[in-house]
């Protein structure tokens, strides 16, 4: 058995088939192959690599044990899953009405806030006028830089 380094054009992360890590996203996987040169696994991990044929081992070993607690929880767990009552139980339809009610409450919430923003940026806008409003306006110099006088927006002489 060894190992060997493929290309992938598929640049994602992988669960590791040894150890149940995940990969780097690289543009290269690296498989297990047996003395046949079949392939027994694909896309181990960098930490398995890493920690070389004893430690990629050991890893394995540390996953083989939490699968195994896994599937004992599995086992223990499945007669109290099948004992629940069916209106317990969230069917895809139950769970599609929720879906479309959170992206409807969403939509309202959008369209609060937008109102809110348009009336806060209206008040603003007021507010600049407001202000331009109460002061002489913007100062006018002419060539040799002496103020000649003020202009308000409206009569703006440029
Ligand atoms: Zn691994």
């Amino acid at each position: 058995m060894k190992t060997a380094l493929k290309e992938s054009n598929v640049i994602t992360r992988w669960a590791c088939p040894l150890c149940g890590g995940s990969t780097w996203k690289t543009n290269y996987t690296v498989a297990l192959v047996d003395d046949d040169g079949e392939e027994m696994a694909d896309c181990i991990c960098q930490g398995c690599m890493k920690d070389g044929p004893e430690g990629a081992a050991l890893r394995m070993r540390v996953e083989a044990e939490r699968l195994r607690e896994r599937a004992d929880r599995l086992d223990a767990m499945a007669p109290e899953v099948a004992a629940i009552a069916p209106d317990d139980w969230t069917t895809v339809e139950r769970a599609e009405d929720f879906s479309r009610e959170v992206d409807r409450q969403c939509m309202e919430y959008e369209a609060e806030a937008d109102a809110l923003f348009e009336r806060r940026r209206n008040a603003d806008l007021r507010a600049a006028a407001d202000a331009r409003e109460n002061t002489a306006g913007l100062p006018v110099y002419d060539e040799r830089g002496e103020l000649t006088g003020f202009v308000k927006d409206g009569d703006m002489p440029f």
